[in-house]
């Protein structure tokens, strides 16, 4: 979408800041085509490794923002050496790396962002996905923040083939512009693959993960300054220690995966 894509491990980022994505997102909105974004993080890229669908699929979409602080890393230690790309990663929580991609923008902030400026321009907004109950309770907080959002309905579901043509007409019978689809990657990406063109309102549908359980409040998000240093990871691993498995591939197989594939 933006004109310098740089490719991480195959798969394609858009170097824009957090404000240009948001800019870019809100054209898309205005234009006669649909759109997918993704949010790839580095456990997304390493399943794309051994999946071509997913991988094919995320080099499709419109715009892909990077959802993770590995993956500025990355882009900022692709070209270099071994041992600086090493030091690079040893000094992300104190050192901001000079990378082509200019910060992280996680799916929980461009959800936000994307919900805030729906509500000033009277775009209808779509909510499909996690468990009973959680995108009703993320629809009533984002009411609250933002008093003018038009959503236009929730549902769970699952993202079962055999679910499709259901969830199809629900989301065709209120014609929203954005589809927020939270069902997990891969599923996510692949159920958006298979059912954009079946919804002809909706103008940009996004994959955005556990994104509902933190804005509806069933988990918390970690304190700023984690968030800020790279270092959300260890809180979400102190709250969600079952976690460990996708975590230590975010954290060790990732860059590991990274530096050897250079
Ligand atoms: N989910 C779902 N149906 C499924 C599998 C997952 O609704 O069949 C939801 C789950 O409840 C959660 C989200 O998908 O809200 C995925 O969260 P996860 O923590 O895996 O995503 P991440 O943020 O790590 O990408």
């Amino acid at each position: 979408m933006s004109e310098a894509r740089i490719s991480i491990m195959q798969v394609p980022f858009d170097t824009l800041t957090r404000s240009q994505i948001i800019e870019s997102i809100f054209a898309l909105l205005d234009s006669d085509t649909q759109h997918h974004i993704a949010t790839p993080n580095p456990e997304m890229i390493l399943a794309a490794q051994n999946d071509p669908e997913f991988l094919a699929l995320l080099q499709l979409t419109t715009l892909n923002t990077p959802d993770g602080i590995g993956i500025v890393w990355a882009a900022s230690a692709e070209h270099d050496p071994i041992w600086k790309s090493v030091l690079k990663l040893a000094l992300l929580p104190v050192k901001k790396p000079r990378t082509p991609l200019p910060e992280r923008v996680t799916g929980v902030d461009l959800f936000l962002d994307i919900c805030h400026h729906a509500s000033q321009t009277s775009k209808k907004i779509f909510l499909l996905g996690a468990q009973p109950g959680v995108a009703e309770k993320t629809k009533q907080v984002l009411e609250t923040l933002y008093p003018q959002i038009q959503i236009v309905g929730t549902h769970s579901g699952s993202p079962s083939p055999f679910e499709e043509e259901k969830i199809k007409d629900l989301i065709n019978d209120v014609s929203p512009d954005i589809l927020f689809v939270a069902y997990g990657a891969p599923a996510q990406e692949k159920w958006i693959a298979r059912n954009l063109r079946k919804m002809p309102t909706v103008k940009v549908a996004i994959g955005v993960g556990g994104t509902f359980d933190f804005v509806s409040g069933q988990i918390r998000r970690a304190p700023l300054l984690l968030q800020k240093t790279g270092l959300e990871w260890l809180y979400r691993l102190y709250k969600e220690p079952t976690r460990w498995k996708r975590i230590a591939n975010a954290t060790v197989v990732f860059p590991w995966r990274f530096l050897t594939s250079k």
